[in-house]
Parts: C-alpha cells; structure tokens; sequence
C-alpha cells in the first residue's frame, strides 16, 4: 500500500467519463504506487478500457485529474505521457519484422541509459525471449509471440508506466497462464509501475499486488488479492471475484455472533455490522460434504467434474449452494457442513 514516503507512479483524482449522455466512469480515484502491479478486474462494459485510455491521454475527464509520477497530465496529449501500450489484438506492422517493430518504439524517443537504439531492441528482445525471431514477420508468429514483440515494443522507450489491456484475452487457457507468469517476471525485473486489464478475475488474482473491482462505471473495492477475495466489501465483489454462495441474513445475536439464513443458524467467527439484515458468503471450497460447525441437509442437482474437483450443484431450502470438493456424491441428499470461521460477512473487513 501507498505510504506518505511512497510517490504514486499513476493517480485518478475524482475522474468522471462521459460518451454524450453515457456516463462510463464516476468519480474514480485510484492512488497506485511506483513499482506496483496494479489490475482493474470487471465485467464486460464498466469501465476498465475507458479507465486506461484516460490514463494514456485518449479520452478526456470531464471532471478530476490524472497525475503520473506526481506530475498533472491531465491536459497532456498521448504523446507526452510517458506510457507504454500493450493492446488486447497484438497490433503489430505486419510489414515490419519483429526487429522493427521493436524498434518503432523508440521513433520519437532515445532508449534510457547509456546505450544506442540497436541495443536496447535487443535487449527488449531477449527480455521477452523472442532475440531469436528478431527477422521474423510478425504474421508468422504465434498469437503469444506477437504479444510478447508488442510488450517489448512498449518497454523499449523505458516508460514510467506500463498499460496492458487484456494482453492475453486473445490465446489459449494454458498459454494464458504461461504468459501471465512471463509479464509478472518482467515487471518486477524492471520494477515498472503497471496498469492491467482484465475481465478475468482468476488472471487478476493471480498477477495482481492490488485490484481494483469495477462496476458500472465505479471503483468498488481496491485491496490485495486475498483481501478481495477474503473480505468481499459489497455484494457486486463477493459474487464477481471467484465463485461464491451469497445470503441475505437476519442478525440473531451479536454475542456470540450468529445469523439466521433462511430459517437456519449460522454460527460466525466475524463480528456482526450494527444492522438487523446482512450479506453473508460462504466459499464453494469451503462447504464440505460430511459435517460442519453447521450441518444442512440439501439435494445434489447436478456434478461437473473438472479433474482436480468436481462443482456439485445442490439446493438446500430452496435456496440454490455450490459446493466444490473432490469427493463425489452418488445424487439425493447430502450433509453439507459449514464452519462459523468461514463465514464472512460482506462489507465487514476483519482488522
Ligand atoms: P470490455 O471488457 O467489454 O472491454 P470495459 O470494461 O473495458 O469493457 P469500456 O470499454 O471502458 O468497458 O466501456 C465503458 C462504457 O462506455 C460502456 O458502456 C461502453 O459502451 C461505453 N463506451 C466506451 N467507449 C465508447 C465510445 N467511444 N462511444 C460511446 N460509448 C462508449
């Protein structure tokens, strides 16, 4: 997290977007800090490419400041902001080789340090592992090599900040994964301040040292990875960051705490909001089949296996609960067993 000694490479001061009469952002503040591996995580149209095309001088704020290295760039065009880009559809010249295209990066700037155009290309390139195809046109190359030419493409100018937008959205699952590590490794070498975008919360959790989650045009939770995940600040973050098990619930008592979920208590280690009515959420992978500090009795629905775990659909009061494990029930009824310490209470952060 940011501290007073800490300069923030990228802030958002209060920026709203509109499209006419579309507002696509409100009132975003985001304070990120130099060297952090930052993502905006969200579903489809709340605001995440708008977010980064503001950040790199594309969209104008109607209202707030955007500051990089501390610096107002509000008012600044693309071309003065010290930004590199890496697109979600790889964009590169397919007139150009790969050489080149790394080299396209540098027209309007020198490469830092003490070293000419030719040897910074190279060394982009053998950063990202792609000196070897330096003659190669991009057209022959794998959706993942082209990806990794564009990110030494925007890294050969030496930016203060990185922007990636849904880099790996365009290839497949294992490839995914691979490249995600990859851009991790080069982040932290270079220690670059970086800004990612992805509608894939697995992707985001996994690369991330903060999130933002968007909705709608609104920064809903920023924290670490386990935070987002562990200590859901709405209901819109406990359904959206991994797969959930949502309730609306009474308070029954405060002390100890427990709450009553259609009809049924359900004992909590968290202390209880001072509200009659929560959200309370309990994690797929937490719910067991056998016994628990709770036990319900529910009907399996339906089993997917997916090799290291099965999601066993069942209903309980009506009430729809995932559940995931690697034990497979036959069908009918099962126990399902629920501790009080993994029952959290959403908007309620434990300190
Ligand atoms: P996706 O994951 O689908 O790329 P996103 O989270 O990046 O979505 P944005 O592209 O930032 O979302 O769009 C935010 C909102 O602004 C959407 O409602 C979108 O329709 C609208 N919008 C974006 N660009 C324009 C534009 N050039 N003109 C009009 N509306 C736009």
């Amino acid at each position: 997290m940011a501290d007073s000694t800490t300069t923030p490479g990228v802030e958002l001061d209060g920026v709203s977007v509109s499209f006419g009469d579309v507002p696509a952002l409100a009132d975003v503040r985001l304070s990120i800090p130099e060297g952090e591996f930052f993502t905006l995580v969200g579903p489809s149209g709340c605001g995440k490419t708008t977010t980064l095309r503001t950040l790199a001088g594309f969209e104008t704020p109607a209202s707030g400041t955007v500051r990089i290295g501390g610096t107002d760039v509000t008012d600044q065009p693309p071309e003065d902001r010290d930004v590199g880009i890496v697109f979600q559809n790889y964009a590169l010249f397919p007139h150009m080789t790969v050489r080149e295209n790394v080299a396209y990066g540098l027209r309007y700037r020198s490469p830092p340090g003490d070293v000419d155009g030719d040897e910074r290309v190279t060394a982009m390139l053998e950063l990202v592992d792609m000196a070897e195809m330096r003659a190669r046109q991009p057209t022959s190359l794998s959706g993942g090599q082209q990806q990794r030419v564009a990110l030494a493409r925007a890294l050969a100018p030496g930016p203060d900040v990185l922007l990636l937008d849904e880099p790996l959205s365009a290839l497949d699952a294992r490839l995914r994964e691979r490249l995600r590590v990859k851009i991790r490794e080069i982040q932290r070498e270079l220690d670059i301040t970086t800004v990612y975008v992805t509608h894939d919360q697995e992707e985001a959790l996994a690369i991330s040292d903060r999130i933002a989650v968007v909705n709608d045009g609104r920064v809903e939770q920023i924290g670490t990875p386990r935070d987002v995940y562990h200590n859901p600040a709405t209901r819109f973050v406990a359904a959206f960051m991994g797969e959930n098990n949502v309730f609306e619930a009474r308070v029954e008592s405060r002390d100890p705490p427990r709450v009553s979920v259609h009809g049924t208590t359900l004992p909590l280690e968290a202390s209880l909001p001072d509200r009659e009515q929560v959200t309370v959420c309990v994690r797929p992978e937490d719910v067991s089949l056998g016994g628990g500090d709770v036990t319900l009795s529910a009907n399996v629905e339906h089993v997917e296996f997916l090799g290291d775990a099965s999601r066993i659909h069942c209903t309980w009061n009506g009430q729809s609960m995932l559940v995931k494990g690697r034990r497979v029930p036959d069908g009918g009824t099962v126990s399902l067993g629920i501790d009080a310490a993994d029952v959290t209470v959403v908007g309620r952060r434990e300190s």
